[in-house]
């Protein structure tokens, strides 16, 4: 897609690399189900992404300062070139910041990479196994209190509120906290239109972006409501498609790593 097919008066929030590629985890509810497979090939071994001259060119000509590292189907940080790319980009663009968007498994093996990011959120919805492997489709866990321990960058929380955890969120806020954490987002599952009672008794300190913030057990705990939600973002997908679309950054926002 060249620059000037998005519309030059559009405001992004930030942009999405969307990696594309089989993942170490198996979600039952993940997005890359619903996206076509063709926007989605694999390029985890693809330095740098298809279309990424396009992508920069995008990124400057609407001022965005904010990239994150995602997958549509996939985990980032099975990307070959993960701390190439970082590097690059770096050089590129000045006063860029990189967020990482992963589900954990590999931050541990990574961690020189991990700590080169200005940010990182995990998404890890319960220290119980059963619960885990009902959200994830795997056994293996994330060790989330050794990956607090070595990061030199903030680390959020990204849980999922269902049926599964839904009951054990106060044990799990109250382990986040006891580990070090100390932002967390809770967010329903896309098309989940049912109204969660997430913390009973609790009054939010504030609103972002229409969602409500707690403090809660001195953490920040954000309450996603992605209906209410006002994003923008531009997306880079594996194939090379650059999208501006708000339904697509909504919807892969809200569901992958
Ligand atoms: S939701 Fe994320 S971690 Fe889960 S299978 Fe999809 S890409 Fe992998």
């Amino acid at each position: 897609m060249k620059p000037e097919t998005i519309n030059s008066e559009l405001n992004f929030d930030f942009a999405n690399i969307l990696f594309g590629g089989n993942c170490n985890m198996r979600c039952p509810f993940c997005i890359g189900q619903h996206i076509d497979p063709a926007r989605t090939p694999d390029n985890l071994r693809e330095f740098p992404p298809r279309n990424f001259d396009t992508f920069l060119a995008l990124i400057r000509a609407h001022n965005i300062t904010e990239i994150t590292f995602t997958g549509t189907r996939t985990d980032p940080q099975l990307y070959w070139f993960e701390g190439e790319l970082l590097r690059w980009l770096r050089a590129k663009l000045s006063n860029i910041h990189i967020s990482l968007h992963t589900n954990g498994l590999l931050a541990l093996n990574k961690m020189d990479v991990f700590n080169q990011y200005d940010r990182a959120t995990i998404s890890f919805s319960s220290f119980d196994p059963a619960t885990h492997r009902k959200i994830t489709g795997v056994k293996r866990m994330a060790n989330l209190p050794e990956i607090l321990r070595r990061a030199t960058v903030p680390v959020k929380i990204s849980a999922i509120i269902n049926e599964h955890t839904i009951g054990q969120m106060d044990a799990f806020l109250a382990r986040c906290a006891a580990i070090g954490v100390r932002r967390v987002a809770l967010r329903r599952l896309f098309g989940d239109t049912r109204a969660w009672d997430v913390l009973p008794g609790e009054t939010p300190v504030r609103y972002f972006r229409n969602n409500p913030v707690f403090n809660f057990r001195g953490m920040e705990v954000t309450v996603w409501n992605f209906r209410e939600t006002s994003t923008r973002a531009l997306n880079l997908f594996s194939d090379g498609t650059i999208s501006g679309e708000y339904l697509l950054a909504g919807e892969i926002y809200s569901t992958s790593v």
